[in-house]
């Protein structure tokens, strides 16, 4: 586990600012929140953190790593999308070992932690399936359990439950409360959603036109006297 922490952040597309100048730092093991209305910049700074996107200017730290230059592949972060992006050709089993097999981890230690993850998502039952057989909810669990397997330091999340119903999105949404409080593993968190940001939160930011609005717990920013 480490901290994230942006300084001075901005990027520009062209003309257009869509980060600007932000700042903030997540304490190793805790669980941000962004939200903020669409196209705030709430996905930028995800993907910037994650470096599928780079900064125009400032700097990005994992623990005390200075990571700006470090390529995606090497940074030590997870990332899930609302689209579950699975690989469909490989069983749910392939997938969960994925990240552990692009790190030549040995076969007897992948087997063990593809058991361990799919027992804690509740899918050790469907190992053998093609995510095309699986309902929405047991595949955004596979996405999950794909990007935990590996034990990333850092873990991204972008409006993961926004495709669900309502019911499967409250069950996922207690079973990642449930997964992050095993895990301890630091997580920023992109949602719309209120009661997400109410119920999974240490803190919540506020995004508005690529800037921070307001950081606070939940009852500070939606305590409304
Ligand atoms: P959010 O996740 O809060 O909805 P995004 O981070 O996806 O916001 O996007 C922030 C803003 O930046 C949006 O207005 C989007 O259209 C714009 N944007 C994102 N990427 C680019 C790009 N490569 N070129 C121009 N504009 C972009
Ligand atoms: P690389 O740096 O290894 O060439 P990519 O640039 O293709 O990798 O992407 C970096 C990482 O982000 C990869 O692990 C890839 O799986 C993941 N990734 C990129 N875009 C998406 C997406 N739309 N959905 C799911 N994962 C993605």
């Amino acid at each position: 586990m480490a901290s994230v922490r942006l300084e001075n952040l901005s990027r520009k597309a062209g003309n257009t600012v869509i980060i600007d100048n932000i700042s903030f730092t997540v304490p190793k093991g805790e669980f941000w929140v962004l939200v903020g209305p669409s196209g705030c910049g709430k996905s930028t700074i995800l993907r910037t953190i994650a470096g599928l996107e780079t900064a125009t200017s400032g700097n990005i730290y994992i623990g005390e790593a200075l990571v700006n230059h470090i390529p995606a592949r090497n940074r030590d972060v997870a990332m899930v999308f609302q689209n579950y992006a699975l690989y469909p050709h490989m069983s749910v089993a392939e997938n969960l070992a994925f990240g552990l097999k692009m790190r030549q981890t040995n076969p007897i230690k992948i087997k063990e932690r593809v058991e361990t993850v799919a027992r804690s998502l509740n899918i050790d039952r469907l190992l053998d399936r093609k995510p095309k057989q699986l309902s929405g909810g047991q595949q955004q669990r596979v996405a999950l359990g794909r990007a935990i397997a590996r034990e990333p330091q850092v873990f991204l999340l972008d409006e993961p439950l926004s495709n669900l119903d309502a019911q499967l999105r409250d069950d996922t949404r207690a079973e990642l409360k449930q997964l992050h409080s095993s895990l301890n593993i630091t997580t920023i968190y992109v949602t719309h959603d209120q009661i997400e940001a109410m119920t999974l939160a240490d803190q919540i930011i506020v995004l508005n036109r690529g800037q921070i609005q307001q950081i606070g717990t939940p009852n500070t920013i939606y305590h409304h006297p």
